[in-house]
């Protein structure tokens, strides 16, 4: 196998990621986005050397990103990807390698395979380049202006391309020299390193790859890349009966021929669902949070802890899955309010209904729900939170 080395383009603003770090050091799954790239390429054996194209003030993000790595220092990159791309190259040149894989640092999810699939097809007799890609599996409209549909595109043959591309690194370094001097129109219109080298007459090959070859292009993409765990925690309540004509279940006045005794509002469900989400994030209990010697929380609704609790949970990224309630009592009846009960629920927490559960029983007759002192409320959240 010829020698390859690796030139990762990390020098992007990224204008479309709006987080705070541009999207090749925002954090992944614990490591910067960068970091999982750099990683990849050291897993395929092939590659001989990395090389990174970095934006000028970026180098305190690229040691945290590359650290232990011993790397070779850093290129600082141009105005846009192709003159970046073109300053690594030109970094290159001394050792000059045979081959050279081009990829963008925000790709975090290469297969160390697929680098390696497209080295050996780069390496052919009679190839001077592979790009990894995708057969486009939708079908293509072209659009006129007004955006009605002008023609269907067959879409045979018709591939989406990704990076690594690699590519016999003499003829590529030639190639984008050559568009260096072309006008800018001209050359932004090639939109990745394949395209320069087509333009110069090199032949280059597609190589299937991964749909999990993805870009991070937005803060929504590192979202859905980052890995999650489900974790489900139970809370229990219970409060007892005093003089009165209603109860306050999960934030709906039941009438009844008594009320629930408690600091706040006793909403027993409410306090229940509360303890079973900060369980999910080991956020300690309700009283922790609420303390009944805190006079503030007199009367008050206790819509307002289970709000806290699922602030809590959105606070570490966390999402819900579900909710589920059963509520212990003799009386009142809980059938006539339970669709009233799951959209009350449903709203205070921000999910959608069908991701609600309430439940009643009675326990016969026996114990203290069976005497009518009182009512019990248990419940179980479940919900995703990023792996830490
Ligand atoms: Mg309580």
């Amino acid at each position: 196998m010829p020698t390859c080395t690796a030139l990762i383009v990390a020098a992007g603003r990224g204008n479309r990621f709006g987080g705070p770090l541009p999207k090749q050091y925002a954090i992944l799954n614990g490591q910067p986005v960068l970091r999982h790239t750099l990683l990849a390429y050291r897993a395929a054996p092939e590659i001989g050397a990395i090389r990174v194209v970095i934006a000028p003030g970026d180098e305190g993000f690229y040691a945290a990103a590359s650290r232990d790595l011993r790397l070779s220092s850093p290129v600082l990159g141009g105005a846009s990807r192709q003159q970046s791309v073109l300053k690594g190259l030109e970094a290159l040149a001394e050792d000059e390698p045979e081959l050279v894989a081009i990829h963008d640092a925000a790709r975090p999810f290469v297969r160390p395979a697929d680098i390696t699939a497209c080295l050996t097809a780069a390496a052919a007799t009679g190839i001077d380049g592979a790009v990894l890609g995708v057969p486009l599996a939708d079908t293509v409209k072209r659009t006129d202006r007004e955006g009605a549909v002008a023609e269907t595109v067959p879409r045979a043959n018709l591939w989406r391309a990704q990076t690594p591309q690699v590519f016999r690194f003499a003829p590529l370094l030639a190639a984008h020299r050559a568009v260096a001097s072309l006008a800018e129109a001209e050359a932004t219109a090639l939109t990745d390193d394949a395209a320069v080298a087509e333009r110069a007459g090199l032949k280059v090959v597609m190589v299937a790859g991964s749909e999990d070859n993805r870009k991070i292009t937005t803060t929504d993409d590192l979202r859905r890349a980052t890995a999650v765990e489900t974790r489900t925690a139970f809370g229990f309540d219970v409060h007892g009966f005093s003089p009165g004509d209603a109860v306050m279940l999960c934030g709906v006045a039941v009438p009844h021929t008594q009320a629930l005794a408690g600091h706040s509002d006793a909403d027993v469900a409410l306090h229940a669902l509360t303890d079973a989400l900060l369980g999910t994030i080991g956020a300690g209990d309700i009283g922790q949070h609420f303390p009944p010697s805190d006079p503030q929380w007199r009367g008050v609704s206790s819509d307002r802890f289970l709000h806290r609790a699922v602030d809590l949970v959105a606070a570490r990224g966390g999402r819900i899955v579900h909710l589920d309630l059963t509520l212990v009592c003799e009386a009142p009846r809980i059938g006539p309010h339970r669709e009233a009960m799951v959209a009350s629920i449903a709203r205070i927490a921000a999910v959608s209904p069908d991701r609600v559960s309430v439940k009643a029983t009675t326990t016969e007759g026996l114990g203290f729900t069976g005497r009518r002192e009182g009512i019990a409320a248990q419940a179980v959240a479940t919900v995703e939170i990023p792996r830490s």
